[in-house]
């Protein structure tokens, strides 16, 4: 197979990244690769869906990860994990990756070690450069479903019409679930005993990146990985909740300019140029003349270290950076003097976050379970909201109209193959109820 081919049933399955921003993934695909890392950090807490993909079909990842080697000509794939999950993997594949191109690299227990900048610093050593992708340093970074969904395209021409779910927090028993995409949350929760939400708050993916749902209208896409339920008085819905204006608004009373937010930020411990208690500064005052304290914060990930380590006055630059990011982007605004990091900051190994002191920042040890029960449960939902745009670059346009009767694994959107985007598939077998421009609407 040469990797064109690789990438068109790459594109045809509708792979995305997902465990992130749900990144095309046969945009990865590259013969200019030479190492592939797959993402097995899984940092942030509460999340299992990666340790239940490692558990349980390692040996599908490492032929993959042979097919990826093969086909892009790379010399060697690493998997990076915590030492402390490393029991999740199989002994006897594990033995028998000695002497091939797989190999297993402990990676420390650290907060976000899942970051794609962290990540391949700490299985490779080389530190990608601000403003590039990892490519430029001859790396793909790849999540484990992300890998095993390549397995199930290239095995048996299976597109991504389901999604491995962890729902947990404020529950009595956290389980792992496969999950037709498109369900809707609040379906899926009344599905698994969890439908009696007063007084509490629902966030899509991890307490430090994860968004709050929208119960009436969000539905389970390629990228949603965890769900998870907390009381509408816990600190993390009451910061999510908080308005950027009110958020700015306390900012600009409160920062004491202590440079303590940029001086755990793991992204500025790498050498980067990202400082983001001037960002803070800049946004809450409105000092629109320093350009570069706005454009560095395309240097960040929104990690969230700044706001939950950081700061001690209560206040989340984490936000402020991400909403200047995200305001950044959409006028096309750009940093132009990105630099190649000149050195690992020598404070970085004392700064790091260990997940424990993350756990107890956050005020979630409570809910942190021993075990995570993988269930399998056949959803059978009534209707599917297939959102047409669950990844990076430009939405998918619907190829299927009102009345056409589709079937799991029809192509029902698509974005055109040059242009960065998927192709999305009915995950029940029904007919097309609605096009709108946010979803294709299939009911059973
Ligand atoms: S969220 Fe904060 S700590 Fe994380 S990369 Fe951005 S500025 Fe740095
Ligand atoms: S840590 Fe908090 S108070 Fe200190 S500079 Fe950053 S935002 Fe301001």
């Amino acid at each position: 197979m040469t990797f064109e081919e690789l990438q068109k049933i790459v594109y045809d399955a509708g792979i995305v990244g997902a465990g992130g921003a749900g990144f095309p993934t046969h945009r990865k695909i590259s013969d200019k690769v030479k190492q592939i890392i797959v993402n097995a950090a899984e940092c942030e807490p509460l999340m299992m869906v990666d340790h239940h993909i490692l558990e349980h079909h390692l040996q599908a990842l490492v032929d993959t990860l042979n097919v990826l080697i093969d086909t892009m000509g790379a010399d060697e794939a690493i998997i990076g994990i915590k030492g402390k999950n490393m029991h999740l993997l199989d002994t006897k594949i594990v033995a028998s990756l000695e002497g091939t191109k797989v190999r297993i690299k402990e990676i420390p227990d650290i907060y976000p070690a899942g970051d794609e900048v962290v990540l391949t610093y700490e299985t490779t050593g080389k530190i990608i450069p601000e403003g590039a992708i990892p490519v430029m340093v001859g790396v793909m970074v790849i999540n484990v479903e992300t890998v095993y969904n390549i397995h199930c395209a290239i095995t048996n021409g299976q597109p991504v019409t389901q999604k491995y779910v962890t729902i947990g927090g404020d529950v009595d028993e956290d389980i792992t679930v496969k999950v037709p995409v498109g369900m809707k949350i609040k379906a899926l929760l009344e599905a698994t005993g969890h439908g009696d939400l007063d007084g509490k708050a629902v966030i899509n993916g991890g307490p430090m990146m994860g968004r709050l749902v929208d119960l009436e209208n969000d539905s389970v896409t390629k990228t949603t990985k965890g769900l998870l339920i907390f009381p509408e008085t816990h600190s993390i819905i009451q910061r999510k909740r908080m308005p950027i204006s009110m958020t700015l608004k306390r900012a600009s009373a409160a920062c004491c300019n202590c440079t303590m937010c940029s001086d755990m930020c793991p992204r500025n411990l790498l050498g980067y140029n990202i400082n983001v208690h001037k960002t803070v500064r800049a946004a809450s005052h409105s000092e629109v003349t320093d350009s570069e304290s706005f454009l560095q914060s395309a240097l960040c990930c929104g990690c969230g270290v700044c706001t939950v380590i950081g700061c001690q006055q209560m206040l989340d630059p984490q936000k402020i950076s991400m909403d200047v990011k995200g305001a950044l982007g959409r006028k096309g605004l750009r940093r132009q003097n990105n630099q190649a990091p000149q050195q690992v900051r020598p404070e970085r190994a004392s700064r790091l976050v260990s997940s424990s002191v993350l756990i107890d920042r956050l005020g979630i040890r409570k809910y942190v379970k021993a075990h995570v029960e993988r269930k399998y449960i056949d959803f059978a939902p009534n209707e599917v909201y297939i959102e047409l745009k669950q990844h990076v670059g430009k939405p998918a346009s619907a190829t299927v109209k009102v009345g056409d009767t589709v079937k799991v694994g029809d192509v029902v959107a698509q974005t055109a193959y040059e242009d960065l985007g998927t192709t999305m598939h009915a995950s029940i077998d029904g007919k097309v109820k609605a096009v709108t421009d946010r979803f294709v609407i299939i009911e059973r």
